[in-house]
């Protein structure tokens, strides 16, 4: 369908003709040639040409608009449910590292400057998940949180991204509102039996304990205890 081919043929014997529609051929004219009947398929051809591409693009900017988050513009729960698990089972994706990326105090932010700067809030960290992480999976996971899927990614990396991303969303005070988030992070490195469930609730976990700890830090879960504080591990590598 993507390339249309009109096949001219001296030979009229059906057999030929039908191998011709067997190899891909989508019209044929016979030789010797009218020029009227041979514009008017060749026109005909590329009426259907045209057609297929215009329902091809329009199948693509569906798919785009089911799968993405319309106000920050990272993909939403949905594409996460339908492919993260082959991600995270991928062999050439492994390590995968999972982050629940959380807004450190975002109803006060909403109360204080209104729902719609947090909107605008929330799309500027969208636009830095994506710059930042275009290698990787953002998601809006659900209101002022977001996941981060990155594979291929060995530990250290993962960790200091992380904190990187940390840094840079403090310093981005989107609206000229100071924004600080508290991330944390599991991987398969450390979980190699985990489904992507389990790695998001390691990461939760972690989340969690960067809330405890005081926000605006990076936390992580190695094994299925403690998390740790991301300062802990840099203190201790
Ligand atoms: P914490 O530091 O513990 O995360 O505190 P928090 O205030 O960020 O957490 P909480 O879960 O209490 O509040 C989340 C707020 O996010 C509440 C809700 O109004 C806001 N929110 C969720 N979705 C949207 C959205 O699409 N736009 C805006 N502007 N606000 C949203
Ligand atoms: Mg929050
Ligand atoms: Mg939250």
């Amino acid at each position: 369908q993507e390339v249309p081919v009109l096949m001219i043929t001296g030979m009229e014997n059906n057999r030929t003709l039908i191998d011709a529609f067997h190899t891909g051929a989508n019209d044929f004219v016979n030789k010797p040639m009218l020029e009227e009947v041979l514009m008017a398929r060749i026109r005909s051809l590329l009426l259907i040409k045209q057609q297929y591409d215009a329902l091809l693009r329009q199948a693509k900017a569906m798919e785009k608009v089911a799968n993405t988050d319309t106000l920050t513009g990272v993909r939403n729960r949905h594409y996460m449910a339908e492919q993260g698990e082959a991600l995270l089972k991928d062999p050439h994706s492994r390590p995968l590292w999972v982050m629940i990326i959380d807004i450190d105090h975002f109803r006060q932010i909403n109360d204080r400057q209104g729902h719609l700067v947090g909107d605008h809030i929330l799309a500027a960290l969208g636009e830095l998940l994506k710059r930042r992480f275009a290698d990787g999976m953002a998601i809006r996971f659900g209101g002022e949180e977001f996941a981060l899927l990155l594979p291929r990614t060995l530990r250290e990396e993962a960790l200091q991204r992380a904190e990187a991303l940390r840094c840079e969303a403090e310093a981005l005070q989107p609206e000229n509102v100071p924004v600080t988030l508290s991330i944390g992070v599991a991987g398969s490195e450390d979980h190699p039996q985990a489904d992507l469930n389990t790695l998001l609730q390691l990461a939760d976990k972690a989340l969690y304990a960067s809330k405890e700890a005081g926000r605006n830090r990076v936390s992580y879960t190695a094994t299925d205890t403690r998390p740790l504080a991301l300062s802990d591990i840099l203190q201790s590598a």
